[in-house]
C-alpha cells in the first residue's frame, strides 16, 4: 500500500527476495511484496547478474503489481583501489546501471570503496573521478539512472554522510541512499531523538533532492561502527522518531529493509508509520 500524507508519497519494501516467498526468483519476490501490501523493491545483484531477459520481466511485473523497483549494485566495490580493483568495479556498477534501466528501476544503489592506506582525500579524489567516468560513458549509451551512494556503518569503508554529500556535489546524478542505521553505527549512536534524525535532512538540504531513499534495519555496533545488522526491534535505533520526522516535514521517500526479518521489518516499519500518522493527524 501506497502511504499519502499532505503532498508525501511514502513506500515502504523489503531488501531481496521476501524471506516467506517460497519461490526464490525476483518475479515471484515482486508478486509476494504485493500481497503483503508493501509498495517497494530492493532487486539484489549480489549474489550475481541477472539475464536482460529477466530485468525486462521484472518491470513487466512490477509495473503489473504497482511496485517500484530498486536496484542494489554487488556489495564488494573498491573504486579507490588498485587498477585491477577499479576495473572490475566499474564493471559492476555499469552493468548494473544498464539492468536497472532495463527494469525500470527508479535508483541505483551501490557502495563506493575503502581507505585501506590512503588518506580520506585521496580516496574522494579517486572515487569522484571513477564515478565521473562511469556516469559520462553510461550517459553516451543513453542510461541515466541515478547513482545512489550509500552510507556505510563500518568507519574503515569510505561513506560517512559527510563524504557521500560531498561525492553528491562534485557529480551530477548522484545521489544519496541514505542508510540510517549504518549513520547511527558509525556514530556509535548517536541517532537518538527526533532532532538528530532532523540533522542528516538538514545537511541533505543543499542537494535539493525532491525524494530520499533510506535503508532501514536494526544494528548493532561498537567503536569501530557497524558490527551485524538486526531486527529493528533488537535495536536501539528511534524508527518510531524517524516516522514522526519524515510526515512533519512531508518528506517523499521510499524506505528498504534491509533487516534479518525483512518483509516482517518493512510491514513493521508500515505499522509505525501508520502509528505515528495517526498520532499527528
Ligand atoms: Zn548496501
Amino acid at each position: 500500500m501506497l502511504f499519502y500524507f499532505k503532498n508525501s508519497v511514502i513506500r515502504i519494501g523489503p531488501a531481496g527476495i521476501p524471506l516467506s516467498c517460497k519461490e526464490r526468483t525476483n518475479v515471484d519476490g515482486i508478486i509476494y511484496t504485493r500481497c503483503l501490501g508493501l509498495s517497494a523493491i530492493e532487486i539484489r545483484l549480489a549474489r550475481g547478474f541477472i539475464s536482460e531477459g529477466e530485468a525486462r520481466e521484472i518491470k513487466r511485473i512490477a509495473k503489473k503489481s504497482g511496485i517500484e523497483t530498486y536496484v542494489h549494485a554487488p556489495y564488494y566495490i573498491n573504486l579507490a583501489g588498485d587498477k585491477r580493483n577499479v576495473e572490475m568495479s566499474k564493471y559492476k556498477i555499469a552493468h548494473s546501471m544498464e539492468l536497472a534501466h532495463i527494469m525500470g528501476a527508479r535508483i541505483m544503489t551501490t557502495h563506493l570503496g575503502f581507505y585501506k592506506n590512503l588518506s580520506k582525500r585521496e580516496t574522494m579524489k579517486r572515487i569522484v573521478k571513477h564515478l565521473r567516468e562511469i556516469r559520462d560513458e553510461m550517459k553516451k549509451k543513453g542510461i541515466e539512472v541515478p547513482i545512489g551512494i550509500e552510507t556505510m556503518g563500518k568507519k574503515e569503508v569510505f561513506g560517512s554522510l559527510d563524504e557521500i554529500i560531498e561525492v553528491c556535489k562534485r557529480v551530477r546524478g548522484i545521489i544519496p541512499t541514505i542508510d540510517i542505521a549504518h549513520i547511527h553505527a558509525r556514530c556509535n549512536g548517536c541517532l537518538k531523538e527526533k532532532e538528530d534524525i532532523q540533522e542528516i535532512f538538514n545537511k541533505l538540504k543543499e542537494l535539493n533532492l525532491n525524494h530520499y531513499l533510506i535503508h532501514l534495519t536494526g544494528v548493532k555496533y561498537d567503536k569501530n561502527g557497524e558490527i551485524y545488522h538486526v531486527p529493528i526491534k533488537k535495536s536501539d535505533l528511534p524508527v518510531t522518531k524517524l516516522m514522526e520526522c519524515i510526515l512533519e516535514n512531508d518528506y517523499d521517500v521510499t524506505i528498504i529493509s534491509e533487516s534479518p526479518i525483512v518483509e516482517h521489518d518493512a510491514v513493521y516499519a508500515q505499522i509505525l508509520l501508520d502509528r505515528a500518522m495517526e498520532m499527528i493527524k
